[in-house]
């Protein structure tokens, strides 16, 4: 991914640089101390915006964040001049790499406009598309809009999988499509899976298909019970002891180091990843383990926000706790200031075992599921089943 975004990150040797200069300078120099100061990002700096541009979109997957499933764009879905205005409004907040999602973005006539915008100001631009309406036309449209990158949605290794999951027949063929018509016009693509128990058993299925594509990354996401994922949640989320299994098993595919890896919403994964690293006598450096040496579990809030198609602030889009407006608010004032944000960056206000566990500040566990469980988003993430030290000695 073309990467310019700003981490101000000081350090004796090394001048600010963007992550992809820093990714850089440690593969060179092997330089374990940068990763540990990137990965606290101590001042908590603005790394990824999640924008759901709007609320509109084609498909009707049975996980998603909405419930209000609409076929067209949105009358509250933010204008153009608005859009620039939040634009500029980030640029003065940092230099965060801006996600261009949905619903779905291309539902958008304007969102290549915005991008375009985005880019001239400097940002990093990437889109989250359900790629079943990217065509040759679209996909070039998006390389000249000065994409960085693109994400395709791929829920299933096969299409009946991926195909139900998605509700609509014919969908991961549209996805795969037009996944290749953007790699065709040398677009940085990524994979996303939703890993759920009508998956779970095809991980190294999608990992190839993944690798088949030439895709440059593979992010497995663990489902949050958030809008149409709380009607599914019963019957799709796995038992902690599975993801605990599945999230081993992506750990050693990550370690092949053929693609970029990442376990998204999948906080424990950077505690594992330390476990096994320890087990296996390594040092965690981006040199042996990529970008998850350089960053932690939960981003809610102290890396990463979401910005909902109204111009509503949370900490992810699965954690429906209002941080902010947009419109109403300067997002710098927003990022800065908002209680929910400053409570999040506090590890120390963790309750439960997550409060109490030698692991926190590079997991955090999940926020989100925490409050789906208990209505509080500082609770112990629900789907670890980690003991901490601390617990096992009582
Ligand atoms: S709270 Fe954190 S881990 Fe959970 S869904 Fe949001 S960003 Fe992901
Ligand atoms: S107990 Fe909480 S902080 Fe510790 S590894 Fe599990 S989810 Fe992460």
């Amino acid at each position: 991914m073309k990467n310019t975004h700003d981490t101000n990150l000081n350090t004796p040797n090394m001048k600010e640089g963007t992550i992809k200069d820093v990714y850089s300078h440690i593969k060179d120099h092997g330089h374990a101390k940068v990763s540990h100061q990137y990965m606290r990002n101590v001042k908590n700096q603005l790394r990824l915006v999640f924008w759901e541009t709007t609320a509109g979109c084609n498909l009707e997957c049975i996980h998603c964040r909405r419930l209000d499933v609409s076929t067209q764009l949105t009358k509250d879905d933010m204008t153009t001049e608005e859009s620039y205005e939040f634009i500029d409004a980030l640029v003065e907040t940092g230099n965060p790499i801006l996600v261009l999602s949905g619903g779905e973005p291309l539902f958008r006539p304007d969102i290549f406009d915005i991008a375009k915008y985005a880019v001239n100001k400097g940002l990093t631009v990437a889109l989250a598309t359900n790629g079943t309406l990217v065509d040759e036309a679209m996909a070039k449209k998006i390389v000249d809009a000065g994409v960085s990158r693109v994400s395709i949605s791929i829920d299933g290794a096969d299409a009946e999988t991926h195909d139900n999951f998605r509700k609509l027949k014919g969908s991961f063929e549209r996805a795969i499509e037009g996944f290749n018509h953007l790699k065709k016009l040398g677009m940085s693509m990524q994979i996303n899976c939703t890993i759920a128990k009508h998956n779970s058993h095809q991980l190294h299925d999608l990992y190839n298909l993944a690798l088949n594509l030439s895709a440059e990354a593979i992010h497995i996401f663990m489902l949050v019970p958030v809008g149409c994922g709380v009607e599914i949640a019963d019957d799709q989320m796995l038992e902690p002891e599975r993801y605990e299994y599945i999230l081993n098993e992506f750990y050693d595919l990550s370690k092949e180091a053929k693609i970029q890896t990442k376990a998204t919403c999948s906080p424990h994964y950077f505690r594992i990843m330390r476990q096994r690293a320890k087990e296996e006598g390594i040092t965690i450096t981006p040199k042996t383990h990529g970008m998850a040496a350089m960053t932690k579990g939960c981003l809610a809030g102290t890396g990463v926000c979401f910005v909902s198609h109204k111009g509503e602030v949370f900490p992810c889009g699965y954690l429906p706790v209002n941080a902010g407006h947009v419109k109403k608010q300067p997002f710098k004032e927003i990022w800065k200031d908002s209680p929910v944000f400053m409570k999040l960056r506090e590890p120390d206000l963790l309750g439960g075992k997550c409060g109490e566990c030698e692991y926190k500040k590079v997991c955090e566990g999940c926020r989100a599921r925490a409050f789906y469980e208990t209505g509080d988003y500082m609770a112990e993430e629900p789907y670890c089943i980690y003991k901490p030290k601390i617990a096992k000695t009582r």
